[in-house]
């Protein structure tokens, strides 16, 4: 049970960063999205005039024109293309000067996957309103918020940090699948990021405490050596 179901759009991710690209790339496909890639402010342009993309995810810092120039081009070219700026340089004035060059959103560096899905499928519910759905996924007495980043037990918050959120994301939108520690790190943590496994069986602990799991009905099952899933049966409606 996906929390949506996108139908297959283009995506253009403009990024000199090969291990960034790489990484932006595989996820996005494995969310059903096509994915062209460019690894310069030219190449992005021509690509995007050879095969117009849904939404451009759009690196700042290029090797040879930057970024602004790249969205002032394609305003420029009357191609009102959905962006969604990535970058390294956080300061307010290069938000500003992204937004006021026609950015529709902004993302700083180190970012999660998770996080650039879900702005990268905000923007396109946005840009294709009758594709619109709330975003609220339920699992048994659990309801998950992709908005708030948060989760309710019975209608009662769980005050969950957003890394719990992150693990029970990926978890709960994959009900029933097994996930390695290696699989949470890539998934929930950044790219940048480099817990140690232990941290991992930290946060999951943290978490199942949070959800109020037990282990007689685990809601978060161990697979010894394997690593953790969501227990199927919390999904089909046999409540903990
Ligand atoms: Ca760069």
């Amino acid at each position: 049970m996906h929390a949506e179901a996108p139908t297959k759009r283009r995506i253009l991710v403009i990024e000199d960063e090969a291990p960034i690209a790489d990484m932006v790339m595989v996820n996005l496909q494995a969310e059903g999205y096509e994915v062209t890639t460019a690894a310069s402010g030219t190449q992005g342009l021509e690509r995007q005039q050879e095969q117009v993309a849904d939404l451009i995810v759009l690196d700042l810092m290029l090797p040879d024109i930057n970024g602004f120039e790249v969205l002032r081009t394609l305003r420029r070219r009357q191609d009102n293309v959905p962006v969604l700026v990535l970058t390294a340089r956080t300061t307010k004035e290069d938000r500003i000067l992204g937004l006021s060059y026609g950015a529709d959103d902004y993302l700083g560096k180190p970012f999660s996957m998770l996080e650039l899905i879900a702005r990268i499928q905000a923007i396109l519910r946005r840009s294709d309103p009758k594709a619109a759905s709330p975003r609220i996924l339920r699992s048994g007495p659990f309801r998950i918020n992709f908005v708030t980043l948060s989760a309710t037990r019975s209608k009662v918050d769980l005050n969950l940090s957003l890394r719990e959120f992150r693990i029970l994301e990926v978890l709960v939108t994959h009900p029933g699948r097994v996930h390695s520690r290696r699989e949470l790190i890539n998934m929930a943590w950044e790219p940048e990021a480099r817990p140690s496994i232990r941290a991992v069986d930290v946060h999951i602990a943290r978490l199942r405490k949070k959800l109020g799991d037990t282990t007689a009905v685990p809601v978060i099952q161990t697979l010894e050596r394997e690593g953790y899933r969501w227990n199927l049966s919390v999904t089909s409606g046999n409540n903990p």
